[in-house]
């Protein structure tokens, strides 16, 4: 059991103000985030960690995106998760697991088009995706999969499939989870997803202005330094605006 090989796809951008990414931030000041789902290749076959934006909000923004469509930035038949899955060598077929690390538009867009792979989420989740609260609910598209039955519900934090860990990190939503998994030559990868939003958020007090629980935020993004600096692992922050300086994007693979 293990995670082979590991990389990172470019599924697009979504804008937010520098306010909602670091909550002492300028709310006037527009920020570009990368939407950066992660695909691993592990002895149980091919597992994603998101599913990036709905594809047919290209053709048809108002019905798949409503009022969240001015969030998307740039997001063309390129940035597609099938065409990026395609680019990194696999066949959408191929993907036997979708994990979400929450149930928020711009993670869940793709779910739809794996009808085989088994799907993982957080119970906590699901069910605060199911019946949001007014504030928070503009994130949770009726577009986008939330049937009950479709998911794995997961109660806290869990070794799946062997060898990758997930971790509940609360905060930014209710029953958020974040990932870690080691690679043979590449190390420890702790990926926070939503849990921090730059890598300003993992430094000091400053999470994102966009959480459910902003004290929770802060709690989730310790617990990932505290597994990062444990298992000397490398923190990769997918909505960071510098990502893909420091990332390589599929078709490369992180072995
Ligand atoms: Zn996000």
């Amino acid at each position: 059991m293990g995670v082979k090989r590991a990389c990172f796809l470019n599924c697009g951008t979504v804008s937010a103000p520098h306010s909602g990414i670091e909550i002492f931030g300028d709310s006037h000041q527009t920020m570009i985030l990368p939407v950066a789902p992660a695909l691993l290749d592990t002895d149980d076959g091919y597992v994603l960690y998101d599913t990036g934006l709905h594809p047919d909000g290209i053709e048809d923004p108002d019905r798949i995106w409503g009022d969240m469509k001015s969030a998307v930035v740039d997001f063309g038949p390129e940035n597609t998760i099938t065409n990026q899955l395609k680019l990194a060598g696999v066949d959408p077929s191929e993907i036997k697991y979708v994990i979400n690390s929450h149930l928020h538009f711009d993670h869940t867009g793709g779910n739809h088009l794996f009808p085989h792979a088994t799907f993982m989420v957080q119970k906590t989740e699901l069910r605060f995706a199911l019946h949001p609260s007014d504030y928070f609910s503009a994130c949770y598209l009726d577009t986008h999969m939330k049937e009950p039955e479709k998911y794995i519900l997961l109660d806290g934090s869990t070794t799946v499939l062997g060898d990758i860990l997930l971790l509940f990190t609360p905060g930014h939503t209710p029953g958020h989870q974040s990932m870690v998994f080691s690679l043979p030559k590449s190390g420890t990868f702790v990926l926070p997803a939503d849990s921090a939003h730059s890598y300003a958020n993992m430094e000091g007090n400053s999470p994102s202005g966009f959480g459910t629980y902003s004290m929770e935020e802060a709690m989730s993004v310790r617990q990932m330094n505290a597994i990062a600096e444990y298992l000397h692992g490398k923190v990769w922050v997918q909505h960071d605006p510098d990502f893909w300086k420091d990332c390589k994007p599929a078709p490369y693979w992180y072995e």
